[in-house]
C-alpha cells in the first residue's frame, strides 16, 4: 500500500547567515592521543587506572553492563550546561559497591578512550553525558553494545564510538587510524555527520550543498504503521516543499518532517546556547509554533537538595536552567508550560508550585494526532505512540538542529512486534505487561536497542489510550527506537472526548494507520495475559522483574511514590484511589512509617482528581497530594530516598542506581503502589471477587 504524501507544509529553511559559514570534512585519518579508561565492575581496577596505572586488559576482566547516562551524569550534573561538564563524567558510575570516580578525575587523567560492556548509555536521553565526557577529553566511547539515543547524540557532537575493540590496540600503539572504521556500515548520512564531525556542520554543509541526501528508491512493499509514517514524512526536496514518498524498508536514512518538537528545562538552555554561539542570538527559530517547552523537571527540586549540594551552589545552577529557557521562549516565541504560581492547599496553608505539565504528559494530552513525527528532549518520548504517532527522543544537539532546519535524520530502524493476549487479571496493568517485556530475554540481552516496538494483540487493544501509554513511555526501558500502537476505535474515542475533536475529523486522522499483512518484523513476541500476576522490579534495572508472589520474602517499605509520566495520568490515579477506597472502606490507612506521595502528570490530571473527589480519598487515607511535576523520578522532589536503606516502591519507569535518591526502589504497578502503601510491605492489590452473576 502506499503512503499518502503529506502535506508540504513549512520544510527546511536555514538562517542566511549560515551560507557563508567555513565548513570541511575531518581528514581521512584519526591519531586518537590519550590513556584508555576500562569501566570494570571491580573498584579498585578503576582507582588503579585513575592513579595513572594503565590497566592490561584481557576479556576475563568483566567490564560493567548497563551504564545509564544517569551513572555518567547523575540528574544534579546536569543543572551545568557548558564546558562545566568536564569535571563530572561518570560521577555516578557504579563498580561493586563503591562509586569510584570523583570530581575532576577521568579530565586529570588524560583518557581519550572509555570502554563499557553491553548496552552502554542505556537510560535517560541526557546529551549531557556525551558532552561531559568529551569536555574531559574522551574523543572515542566503545561497548559491546551501545544505545541508540546515546550513540547518536556522541555523533553529534563528533564523539567517535565503536563495538569493534580492536581499535582500542590501535589506539594504544598511537597509531593514526582510517575514519572509515568509525563510518563502515554506517548509512551515507551517518556518515557524513561522523566526516564533519558532528550534526551542525553536517547541516551547514548541507544547506551549502556540499553534501546531498540521496533518494529514497524503496519500491511499494508491505509496511509497518511506523515505516507507513515514516514514508509520509520522508523529506524529498526541501527547496521545493516535496515530502513524502512510497515507502521506506528498516536501514534507509533520510531527513523526516517534524510535527511537533519538544523540550523541557535540562536540554533548552544547552540547546538555546549552542543556537546563540553557532546561529546568531538574534535569528529566529524554524515555525515555533510547532515547538514546545517545559518546565517540569526541577520544579520542586529547592525541597529536596542536600545541603552538600546547596553548598556547592548547584540550587543556583539550576535556577539558571529555568531563568534561561523562559528568556529564551519568550525571545523566540515558543509556548512554554511553566511553573504554577504557589497557591492554597487544602488546609489553607501556602503549597510549594508545581508544573503545568510533565511534557509527555501534555503532549499527549493535548498535541499528539495519529501520524505524526514527534521529537523530544527525552527518552520517553514514545509516551505519544499510544495514539500512533512515531515519537522519539533525540539529544541536545538534534534538538538545537530541528529549530533550524524543522527536520531531523533517522535511518528506519526494524521493527518486532509485541502480541499480548487474552484477558488480563483484574489487578494486572499496562505496567506489569511492560515488566514482564523488559525479563524477556530479547530486550534484556539487548537485541530490542534501537528497535521500534509494536505493540498488538486483544489484550493491548482492551486497554485505554492511558494505559497504552505507560507501554508506549516505557520503550525507552526497552532501549527501543520508539513503541507504537496502531490507532484504533479507542484511540478515535480519546480524540473526540480528551481533545474535544469532531468524530469525523478524528477517525481521518487515524485512516489508513495499520501495519500491512507482510510487514516486516525480525522477532514476535507473544504473551498471554491470563497468565500474568502482578509483578515488580527489584532494585537496580526495570529488567529485574518477577512476580510478587516470587519474592524471597516480606519486604517492608519507608516511601510509596505514585506518579510521573508514566503513572500520572487519569486512568492512573483512578487506580489509586480505587484501592484506597477499598481500604478505607476496610480501615485501613496509610501504613504507620510509610509516606506515600500521589503527583499528577500534568494540571488537568490534578483538576480531574478535584472533580472525581479523588483528592479528597488521598487526604483521608493519608497520602500527600503533591502539585504536579517530575520530581522524585529525577531525584528532585518530594518522595525521594534520602539514605541507602531507604525502601520504595514507586510506578514510575525506571529505578536504575540513584535515580530517585540513594535507597532501594522497586518498580511496580499504580495497583501494587498503593496496595504497599497500605500494608507497609510489598504487596499486590487484591479486589475483592466480583459476585456471580454481575
Ligand atoms: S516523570 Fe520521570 S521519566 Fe517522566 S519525564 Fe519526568 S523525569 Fe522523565
Amino acid at each position: 500500500m502506499l503512503a499518502a504524501l503529506a502535506p508540504p507544509g513549512e520544510l527546511p529553511r536555514m538562517p542566511t547567515s549560515l551560507l557563508t559559514k567555513p565548513v570541511a570534512r575531518r581528514p581521512g585519518e584519526v591519531r586518537l592521543s590519550g590513556r584508555i579508561l576500562y569501566l570494570t565492575n571491580a573498584p579498585e581496577l578503576v582507582t588503579a587506572q585513575l592513579q595513572g596505572k594503565d590497566l592490561d586488559w584481557d576479556p576475563s576482566i568483566p567490564l560493567r553492563d548497563n551504564i545509564s547516562t544517569d551513572e555518567i551524569t547523575p540528574a544534579y550534573i546536569c543543572y551545568y550546561f557548558d564546558e562545566t561538564l568536564g569535571e563530572f563524567p561518570y560521577l555516578g558510575f557504579k563498580a561493586g559497591d563503591d562509586f569510584p570516580i570523583a570530581r575532576g578525575s577521568v579530565k586529570a587523567g588524560g583518557f581519550v578512550a572509555s570502554v563499557a560492556g553491553k548496552r552502554r548509555g542505556k537510560g535517560s536521553s541526557r546529551e549531557q553525558s556525551p558532552y561531559a565526557e568529551m569536555c574531559a577529553g574522551i574523543r572515542l566511547v566503545v561497548g559491546e553494545s551501545i544505545e541508540r539515543i546515546y550513540r547518536e547524540n556522541c555523533q553529534n557532537l563528533g564523539v567517535l564510538t565503536t563495538t569493534d575493540f580492536g581499535v582500542l590496540e590501535r589506539v594504544k600503539r598511537g597509531e593514526t587510524i582510517p575514519l572509515s572504521v568509525f563510518t563502515d556500515g554506517e548509512g551515507q548520512i551517518t556518515r557524513d555527520i561522523i566526516e564533519y564531525g558532528g550534526l551542525f556542520p553536517y547541516n551547514v554543509a548541507r544547506l551549502q550543498g556540499k553534501v546531498t541526501v540521496s533518494a529514497c528508491a524503496t519500491p511499494p512493499r508491505p509496511m509497518t504503521v511506523a515505516e507507513k509514517i515514516f514514508a509520509r514524512h520522508w523529506v524529498v526536496d526541501a527547496a521545493r516543499g516535496q515530502a513524502g514518498v512510497p515507502a521506506v524498508r528498516p536501514g534507509d536514512e533520510g531527513f523526516f518532517l517534524t510535527d511537533i518538537r519538544f523540550s523541557h528545562e535540562y536540554v533548552t538552555p544547552m540547546a538555546a546556547i549552542f543556537f546563540d554561539q553557532l546561529v546568531g542570538a538574534d535569528e529566529p527559530l524554524n515555525d515555533p509554533s510547532s515547538i514546545f517547552f517545559f518546565r517540569d523537571h526541577l520544579t520542586f527540586l529547592d525541597q529536596v537538595m542536600r545541603p552538600e549540594h546547596v553548598e556547592m551552589g548547584l540550587l543556583d545552577v539550576a535556577a539558571q536552567l529555568e531563568r534561561k529557557q523562559r528568556e529564551f521562549a519568550a525571545a523566540k516565541g515558543v509556548r512554554l508550560y511553566g511553573q504554577l504560581e504557589q497557591r492554597l492547599n487544602l488546609t489553607g496553608a501556602l503549597a510549594a508550585a508545581g508544573s503545568e505539565a510533565i511534557c509527555h504528559s501534555k503532549i499527549l494530552e493535548a498535541h499528539a494526532l495519529p501520524g505524526q513525527i514527534i521529537i523530544g528532549s527525552d527518552s520517553h518520548t514514545p509516551h505519544a505512540g499510544a495514539v500512533g504517532c512515531v515519537a522519539f527522543g533525540v539529544g541536545t544537539t538534534a534538538v538545537f538542529n530541528s529549530w533550524i532546519t524543522r527536520d531531523v535524520r533517522v535511518q528506519v530502524p526494524k521493527s518486532f512486534r509485541v502480541v499480548v493476549r487474552g484477558r488480563k487479571p483484574a489487578n494486572v496493568t499496562a505496567k506489569d505487561f511492560m515488566l514482564q517485556i523488559l525479563r524477556h530475554p530479547y530486550v534484556k540481552d539487548g537485541h530490542a536497542i534501537g528497535q521500534i516496538i509494536e505493540y498488538a494483540g486483544d489484550a493491548v487493544e482492551a486497554l485505554s489510550v492511558d494505559e497504552r501509554a505507560t507501554m508506549t513511555n516505557m520503550a525507552a526501558e526497552v532501549g527501543a527506537f520508539t513503541g507504537i500502537i496502531a490507532p484504533d476505535a479507542k484511540t478515535v474515542d480519546y480524540l473526540v472526548t480528551q481533545r474535544g475533536m469532531d468524530r469525523a475529523e478524528a477517525e481521518r486522522c487515524c485512516a489508513g494507520l495499520f501495519s500491512d499483512p507482510g510487514a516486516e518484523y525480525v522477532q514476535a513476541i507473544d504473551i498471554d495475559a491470563s497468565m500474568l500476576k502482578p509483578m515488580l522490579a527489584l532494585p537496580g534495572d526495570p529488567g529485574n522483574g518477577l512476580f510478587i508472589e516470587e519474592l524471597d520474602g516480606p519486604v517492608r517499605i519507608d516511601i510509596a511514590y505514585a506518579g510521573s509520566c508514566t503513572a500520572g495520568k487519569k486512568e492512573d490515579m483512578d487506580m489509586y484511589a480505587r484501592v484506597f477506597r477499598d481500604g478505607l472502606e476496610r480501615g485501613q490507612r496509610v501504613a504507620p512509617g510509610v509516606t506515600c506521595f500521589i503527583q499528577c502528570g500534568s494540571r488537568e490530571v490534578f483538576e480531574y482528581c478535584r472533580q472525581q473527589g479523588h483528592d479528597r480519598v488521598f487526604a483521608d487515607v493519608g497520602a500527600v497530594f503533591v502539585e504536579p511535576s517530575c520530581g522524585a523520578c529525577i531525584n528532585a522532589g518530594p518522595g525521594v530516598s534520602r539514605k541507602p536503606t531507604d525502601v520504595t516502591i514507586s510506578a514510575i519507569n525506571r529505578n536504575f542506581p540513584g535515580r530517585s535518591g540513594p535507597g532501594q526502589l522497586y518498580l511496580a504497578s499504580p495497583y501494587t503502589v498503593a496496595a504497599s502503601a497500605l500494608a507497609g510491605r510489598i504487596t499486590a492489590w487484591e479486589p475483592e471477587p466480583v459476585p456471580a452473576g454481575v
